[in-house]
């Protein structure tokens, strides 16, 4: 059963220069979390507006639990589709305790069934403690968990969290993360999740949609979206890649830093790209190498180093904390991936697994 199906949505602000929301579609499995991912301003919120149903869409379908909820001629309002919403901040009743912020959508229900799942609830985000206290009295992440408690109460067919940890610190943030998806996993709970945080997209969406430009580029489960990125900017965006030039050869490409065994089904002579993150490349002190260190940034569990090659073009490459190679130190990279790397024909956005040497591609 799918929780939610979007067909073809487009929605245009009245000042907007080019439509927030761009003929989108995707689908959700029921008990399924789907991260919405990609830079701010392209899309996400209003996304989960035009599910929700506080925007009209321009064009498209939006099916909730298979029930039609916008559509040309439908319109359901918010309060009637069924769906809990948690926003980054809170948004919680200050005039209401824990218990009855937890307890709203359930009005009109029996006293005992009320009792019975908000005490599940608070139990289940553990903040039985503090049903009689006051959103003013708790912190940034109790906070966080009553909205939460508060959006799955009523057993919504669909959760809907606009970057619901992006107002507390880092610690908390990712303790955070580590308990809610748990505790949604637990409940079932269909989620669409929003964030600008490749870490967080990763880590809590069983599939990930990565937006740019109102545009969905891919969906796919974390590691189709990281190792098997189907255009340059999901490259780019999630992974942090650096293009390396190359051309196609027999079995493989060449590359100013080597040849790279890849099996590549592009014309021999094709130039292309190679996406490399820091992870794929290595190096080692050598007078004779092909490029100098330029900068060393430590980062705790890793050194982040910066090469640059002789061509001018820099790579980044991970060594661990304690391999500290100086500043200025002449080494020779190489790429130690160890498994298959996203190709781009030059010039095109697209990876060479989708690339269609007929299709006439704009320039990226
Ligand atoms: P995201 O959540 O990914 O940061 P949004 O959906 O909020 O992106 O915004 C997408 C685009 O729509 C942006 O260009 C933004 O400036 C514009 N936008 C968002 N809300 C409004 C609005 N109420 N009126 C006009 N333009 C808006
Ligand atoms: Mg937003």
């Amino acid at each position: 059963m799918t929780s939610l199906e979007v067909q073809y949505l487009s929605k245009q602000y009245p000042n907007g220069l080019y439509p927030a929301v761009n003929d989108i579609s995707f689908n959700m499995q029921n008990g399924e979390i789907l991260a919405l991912v990609g830079p701010s301003g392209c899309g996400k919120t209003t996304t989960l507006r035009l599910i929700a149903g506080l925007e009209r869409p321009d064009s498209g379908d939006i099916r909730i639990g298979g029930r039609l909820a916008a559509s040309q001629l439908t319109f359901i309002p918010p309060e009637k589709r069924g769906i809990g919403m948690v926003f980054q901040d809170h948004a919680l009743f200050p005039h209401l305790t824990v218990f009855d912020n937890v307890a709203f959508g359930l009005r009109g229900r029996k006293k005992i069934e009320i009792q019975q799942t908000v005490y599940e609830l608070l139990d289940l985000v553990g903040l039985m403690p503090l049903e009689k206290r006051f959103p003013h009295a708790l912190s940034g992440g109790e906070k966080q968990r009553v909205a939460l408690a508060r959006a799955l109460a009523p057993r919504p067919v669909l959760i809907l969290m606009d970057e619901p940890f992006s107002s507390l610190d880092t610690d908390l943030r990712i303790g955070m993360r580590e308990q809610v998806r748990s505790l949604l996993k637990t409940m079932q709970a269909s989620v669409v999740f929003v964030t600008h945080d490749q870490e967080e997209a990763l880590f809590m969406g069983d599939r990930l949609a990565v937006f740019q430009k109102g545009k969905i580029q891919q969906i796919g489960t974390p590691e189709q979206i990281y190792q098997e990125s189907a255009t340059r900017f999901v490259a780019e965006f999630m992974g942090n890649s650096s293009f390396l030039p190359g051309k196609i050869r027999t079995d493989g490409i060449n590359t100013e830093v080597g040849f790279l065994l890849q099996s590549v089904s592009l014309p021999e002579d094709m130039n292309v790209e190679v996406a490399v993150r820091a992870d794929d490349v290595n190096f080692l002190p050598d007078r004779t190498g092909n490029g100098v260190v330029l900068r060393r940034v430590y980062r705790g569990m890793m050194n982040l180093y910066s090469i640059k090659l002789d061509s001018g073009r820099t790579l980044d490459a991970f060594k661990e904390h304690t391999d500290i190679i100086p500043e200025g130190t002449r080494v020779n990279i190489f790429i130690d991936a160890g498994h298959p790397l996203c190709v781009f024909p030059q010039g095109v956005e697209i990876n060479h697994k989708n690339f269609n040497p007929a299709a006439k591609y704009p320039a990226c």
